[in-house]
């Protein structure tokens, strides 16, 4: 085994002399150029290997159990990452990269502990050799996710390995990507969990700040996204080398948009606030453009009918249950776009499923805002639901069709809740064996017990008509 002392003299040798090397980088040819670079990344990834090894025995010295005999503890900090970050001037994302892979890759070579990890077995034996990125390790790690009741480690495994043969040729994102993708592959039963478990992490904060200015921050589940990026880049297409348009007015539109002195960025804050701003005010039809902006939602015919497997949302990388794609399709402004097992489209249909604006009006007067018990919002913030499903042939009529806000009418599809009709009366029927998760608040009574609720109109005037008949 090399001394690692004259290794790093060597090493900081040679460093220095490519430093001092790469100005005379502006005579080469292209490939030599691009050679260079490739070079150049294979030692980095090296030496993070070899940087990620001295963090795990950094680690390893710095264990819980050491209590204040730790090394970190010693130096007067409280974890490994941290002295990693000390040491080396490195952000506190990168040290606890460093620490993580450098330990799942120690433990993986049997060094302090056996692997707990063992499905990556192969793709941490290649980080040790610095075939792989720390960035890729964690690509693969994440996106894979761990064995579960519906996926076995071997499988995981399988799939851990077919990914480590496109590492080479793709981006980390484009890894992190695929990784998903696998995982959803081999696991549609666990997408309805993965989704669930993406949708409990949304949320939105705002930030005064000492100048009057506001922070925005948040994480927007992929459905969300779907929703809001849809709508700030029809605000800013042109500026992005959006779709060509053919009429005058988006012409006009464009050029306008085009020539605009606001930055891109301004321009979709704009786009948010006018949309929020509209929303509020009960008027929410022709906000960005001339077009309400569409979102397409990709899944086969076989999956839809069986009501098993995913869906994906076009432009976004997770996938998404059945259920979602039922609800996306019931009348959240997405067009659902069926295929074959052998990727031919069977069906792109959508008006004839949206409610009319006459029928809209109708269905409004009648129910007067969202019909889950307890809800406030009113009709320009509901959503039609199909109380029988569009893929069970369910009608576009006025009768079956009732408001709910976005969110119940989510909890609606997504946790088995039934609306039935009886004559004129609508009723919610809780889901069968209804659990901890299928709760929908604000429903009087105990769900448990299956007992239908009469759900009541938010119309006064409907209200009214009732008790007078
Ligand atoms: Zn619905
Ligand atoms: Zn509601």
């Amino acid at each position: 085994m090399p001394d690692l002392q004259s290794a790093l003299a060597v090493l900081a040798t040679a460093a220095a002399d490519c430093v001092e090397a790469t100005p005379a980088a502006s005579t080469v040819s292209d490939d030599a150029l691009l050679a260079f670079q490739r070079e150049l990344a294979a030692s980095t990834r090296l030496l993070e290997t070899a940087a990620a090894s001295l963090a795990a025995e950094i680690a390893h010295r710095s264990r819980r159990e050491l209590g204040y005999q730790g090394l970190a503890q010693k130096r007067g900090v409280r974890t490994a990452e941290a002295l990693v970050q000390t040491v080396t001037g490195a952000s506190s994302a990168t040290a606890r990269r460093l620490v993580r892979v450098g330990t799942l890759v120690a433990h993986n070579a049997g060094r302090y502990e056996p692997s707990a990890e063992p499905w990556l077995s192969d793709i941490l034996a290649a980080a040790g050799r610095g075939a792989l990125s720390g960035e890729a390790v964690d690509a693969i790690r994440s996106g894979l996710g761990a064995p579960s009741d519906t996926l076995s480690t071997d499988a995981l495994a399988d799939a851990a390995r077919r990914l480590l043969a496109q590492a080479v040729q793709v981006t980390v994102e484009k890894l992190a990507a695929l990784a998903r993708e696998a995982r959803d592959d081999l696991d549609a039963a666990g997408v309805a969990a993965r989704e669930q478990e993406l949708r409990e992490r949304r949320y939105l904060r705002l930030f005064p700040q000492a100048d009057g200015m506001t922070r925005i921050v948040g994480l927007l589940d992929p459905e969300s996204a779907a929703v809001v990026t849809a709508a700030v880049d029809a605000a800013t297409s042109p500026r992005r080398g959006g779709p060509r348009f053919v009429d005058d007015d988006e012409v006009a539109r464009a050029e306008r948009i085009v020539n605009d002195e606001r930055t891109t960025e301004q321009l979709a804050l704009d786009a948010l606030v006018e949309l929020v701003d509209v929303a509020t005010r009960g008027e929410s039809a022709h906000i960005v453009g001339a077009r309400r902006p569409e979102v397409k939602v990709l899944v086969t015919q076989s999956d839809l009918t069986n009501g098993v497997g995913v869906g994906r949302i076009e432009g976004q990388t997770a996938a998404i249950s059945i259920p979602s794609v039922e609800r996306l399709g019931c009348d959240g402004g997405m067009v659902p776009i069926l295929f074959r097992r052998d990727g031919a489209v069977l069906d792109l249909g959508r008006r004839e499923r949206r409610h009319s604006a006459p029928q809209r009006t109708m269905i409004a007067a009648r129910d007067g805002g969202c019909l889950a018990p307890g809800c406030d919002r009113p009709p320009s913030w509901t959503e039609v639901h199909h109380i029988i499903p569009w893929s069970h042939g369910g009608k576009t009529s006025v009768n079956d069709g009732v408001l709910l806000c976005r969110h119940h009418h989510m909890l609606m599809h997504n946790n088995g809740w039934e609306i039935r009709r009886t004559g004129s009366e609508y009723w919610l029927y809780p889901p069968p064996g209804v659990s901890g998760l299928s709760r929908l608040p604000g429903v009087p009574g105990d769900p448990s017990s299956g007992e239908p609720v009469l759900l009541r109109s938010k119309s006064a005037l409907a209200g009214r008509l009732r008790r007078a008949s």
